[in-house]
């Protein structure tokens, strides 16, 4: 079966032609950026050396992540912890509604977990009876509009104007409609605390988890995480085998950088370091926690040309900077991750050839890369995607050919040079003396959403070779 993955062209286009979306993605587009830089100007010390900083934390930890994941399972064991493993997202299902069972849960709060979005967790744990409830605030808008996917790893309600969610409050809730922000969110607390007192366990993912002690950190900003993981007597932690860092000093390198980052605040409202099981004489907290570490195509990346992909911190800075992102928003990408980092990611994870278009969703400016704060190579990485699916011959036919075609008339400079006078010529014959071309003649696709410019002055060619001339730099 393709996954919807496969078909980011289709769903861009759909994406552009929705005006809501398109108007609700402009007055959000500058959020995110101006945040983070303002954070960053901000920061009273080397931003830079912040971020060789973090990049060396996380690259130690991949160079013996094994030892590392000893470490922590062995100290997570020692404070009452049960440490599982998953291979997939099939793994997952079957380990969480069989802890469920286990205690006679019937209903799970949750809170931020886009592993439980991989393994399409929420419809596992409905089928064995288990009512599971999003708690993030975005989370929980998706979930009451019929389940939609988020399409942002921060923000998963990015998309939705005000007056989407007022009327899928007042549908949901059955209260009168408010527009008010904090009275929406007054409502919605109203709602989710019902839940998290009548949950008998609680799911959330890991941001971090600590090899030295055991622990897993979890970076909110609605104080719901908290809820999740000490009021329910069964928590689930589930998190990626690649969360590792050796110690709790090199949590704080990481939190310098993640929140500003991200949302451009210099530390978020709740960092929660959560260690083992409720001990004597504690007043809240779990009687049973479980962490499930999963593969789900991580370990295949270690030692692979794709491994600076495991530094990544989930902070959402490179879809925020992306400008395909900020165009046609997450639900294009048409999987977990979006953005840049869903381009990569996706395709790794879901195998090559169910992703074909993703890491074409760029235009390689290399935004996502400048402003990455483990600096993971972005653009390097999708352009290693792309040769990959080119050696697996994926690309489509007429592709491959005229890739082929170019590549023999680049080899032959004269003939290079006559080809590109005459494609300038053809260009400006399209263009019938405008400085824009409406309509792409053999290629119409160019000029579907935009229009082209035409050719203005000299080619390359003729700039350089007048430069040499002249002896210009
Ligand atoms: S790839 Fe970098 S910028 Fe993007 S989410 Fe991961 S850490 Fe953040």
């Amino acid at each position: 079966m393709r996954s919807q993955a496969m078909y980011f062209k289709v769903r861009a286009g759909d994406k552009l032609a929705d005006r809501l979306l398109q108007q609700n993605l402009a007055k959000a587009r500058s959020k995110f950026v101006d945040a983070r830089a303002a954070a960053v100007a901000a920061y009273d010390g080397d931003f830079e050396a912040l971020r060789s900083a973090g990049q060396g934390i996380r690259d130690r930890v991949l160079e013996n992540l094994d030892l590392w994941l000893e470490t922590f399972e062995e100290r997570a064991r020692a404070r009452g912890a049960e440490v599982l493993y998953a291979r997939d997202g099939e793994e997952i299902c079957r380990l969480v509604t069989g802890i469920a069972q286990r205690h006679g849960v019937t209903k799970a709060v949750k809170s931020k977990s886009m592993l439980s979005e991989e393994a399409g967790l929420n419809a596992a744990l409905t089928a064995v009876g288990v009512q599971p409830v999003e708690t993030d605030l975005g989370e929980y808008i998706q979930q009451i509009d019929d389940n939609e996917p988020p399409s942002h790893i921060l923000a998963p309600a990015f998309h939705k104007s005000r007056e989407q969610v007022a009327d899928l409050f007042a549908r949901a809730h059955g209260k009168p409609r408010k527009t008010d922000i904090p009275e929406m969110t007054r409502e919605a607390r109203e709602v989710l605390r019902e839940h998290f007192l009548s949950a008998g366990m609680g799911i959330s993912g890991g941001n971090f988890l600590i090899a030295e002690t055991g622990s897993v950190a979890l970076v909110t900003n609605e104080g719901n995480g908290r809820m999740v993981t000490t009021l329910p007597d069964v928590h689930v932690v589930i998190t990626g085998i690649e969360k590792i860092v050796p110690r709790l000093e090199d949590l704080a390198t990481l939190m310098r950088l993640l929140p500003r980052s991200g949302t451009g605040q210099d530390i978020s409202n709740y960092v929660s370091v959560l260690t083992g099981v409720k001990g004597e004489g504690d007043r809240d907290g779990p009687s049973h926690l479980y962490v499930i570490l999963v593969d789900n195509g991580r370990a295949s990346l270690v030692g692979s040309e794709f491994q600076d992909m495991l530094r990544c911190i989930r902070c959402g800075a490179c879809m925020n900077h992306c400008p395909v992102y900020q165009t046609v928003g997450g639900h294009a990408y048409g999987w977990v991750y979006p953005g840049p980092m869903g381009a990569v990611l996706t395709p790794l994870f879901t195998g090559l050839g169910n992703a074909l278009d993703l890491p074409h969703a760029a235009t390689l400016c290399n935004q996502c890369g400048v402003v990455c704060p483990v600096r993971i190579p972005l653009p390097e990485l999708l352009r290693r995607l792309r040769q990959r699916q080119v050696e697996a011959g994926l690309r489509p036919r007429g592709e491959r050919i005229g890739m082929r075609a170019w590549a023999w008339l680049a080899r032959r400079p004269r003939l290079y040079r006559l080809a590109t006078r005459l494609v300038v010529r053809y260009l400006n014959w399209l263009a019938e003396g405008a400085d824009r071309i409406r309509v792409m003649g053999v290629a119409p696709e160019w000029t579907a959403e935009r229009d082209f410019p035409a050719p203005q002055g000299r080619t390359f060619h003729e700039l350089y070779a007048q430069r040499r001339r002249t002896g210009e730099e």
